[in-house]
């Protein structure tokens, strides 16, 4: 630890991605010796995001919101290619943005979240706030502050145009950028689905729980799929490796 305590265990599990597991926790005498910096040249983070949440005047009915998300694709063409022309100018063209709705008792394990608060995500190019690296939160500056100011209007007159009649019913909102999920979950830029999800990624046999390294295991997103349901599949995966049986057979027959 960075006070100098150790902590021993006979097996040590990583979950907190790929990068950071082989970049910055495992020194680099056993990355060289097991080869595994080349196994990382194999793998790229995946898009970053932002973020607004959303504080409404009004509970989801009173304000007749949604009960589904919406998914927005601004530009015409297939996702693909507004994906790529979006990284490739963030300033001109635009992304998708999907707008979750928390009716309150309809989302599992959620329910105790205050239903006025919505969180309304979009892509966002890390290049975009990539030259603020460094710099603290909430004291990025007036220019970052400005940029934030500008993505913000940009997303609420998206979700206007969809539901217009939330125009005087905010009540707060603060915009996320890849830099605060930099800050807070340590991802390198500011992606929140790990890797990148590229038919070359699933076909890296180093992505597993077992490692090179004896008693060394992985688990998280990057070993199975992006998302709150494959890192939560992980575990099971991981479990599995460890102890040598396979809990997934097991788990799924058994009875509910
Ligand atoms: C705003 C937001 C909304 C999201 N919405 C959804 C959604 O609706 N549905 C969905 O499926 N997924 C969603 N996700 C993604 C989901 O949170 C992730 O896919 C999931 O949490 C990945 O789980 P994990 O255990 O692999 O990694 P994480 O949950 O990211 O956990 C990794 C942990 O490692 C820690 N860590 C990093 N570096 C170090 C280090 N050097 N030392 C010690 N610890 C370290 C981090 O602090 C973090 O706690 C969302 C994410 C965000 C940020």
């Amino acid at each position: 630890m960075k006070d100098g305590q150790t902590f021993n265990a006979q097996n040590v599990v990583s979950s907190t991605g790929i990068f950071n597991t082989y970049e910055k926790l495992i020194p680099p005498s056993v990355l060289e010796r097991h080869q595994l910096h080349k196994q990382l040249k194999k793998v790229n983070p995946s898009v970053a995001h932002a973020c607004l949440y959303i504080g409404l005047k009004g509970s989801p009915e009173a304000l007749q919101l949604p009960k589904n998300n919406l998914w927005i694709y601004p530009e015409k063409g297939d996702n693909d290619s507004i994906v790529d022309r979006y990284l490739k100018d963030p300033k001109k063209h635009s992304q998708w943005f999907t707008f979750p709705f928390l009716p309150p008792k309809t989302r599992v394990g959620l329910s105790d979240i205050p239903p006025k608060y919505h969180r309304y995500n979009h892509l966002a190019a890390f290049d975009l706030v990539s030259q603020w690296q460094g710099t603290q939160w909430m004291k990025r500056g007036k220019k970052y502050e400005r940029l934030k100011a500008t993505m913000t209007k940009r997303l609420l007159e998206v979700l206007f145009k969809q539901l217009p009649h939330l125009k005087d019913k905010i009540d707060h909102h603060e915009l996320s950028t890849p830099l605060t999920t930099q800050n807070f979950v340590n991802y390198k830029e500011g992606e929140i689905y790990g890797i990148d999800h590229t038919p070359e990624r699933y076909k890296q046999k180093f992505l597993k729980p077992r490692t090179p390294i004896r008693n060394f295991y992985l688990s998280g997103q990057d070993i199975v799929s992006a998302g709150i349901g494959g890192a939560m599949f992980s575990g099971v995966v991981k479990a599995s490796a460890m102890q040598g049986k396979n809990l997934v057979k097991k788990i799924y027959h058994s009875k509910k």
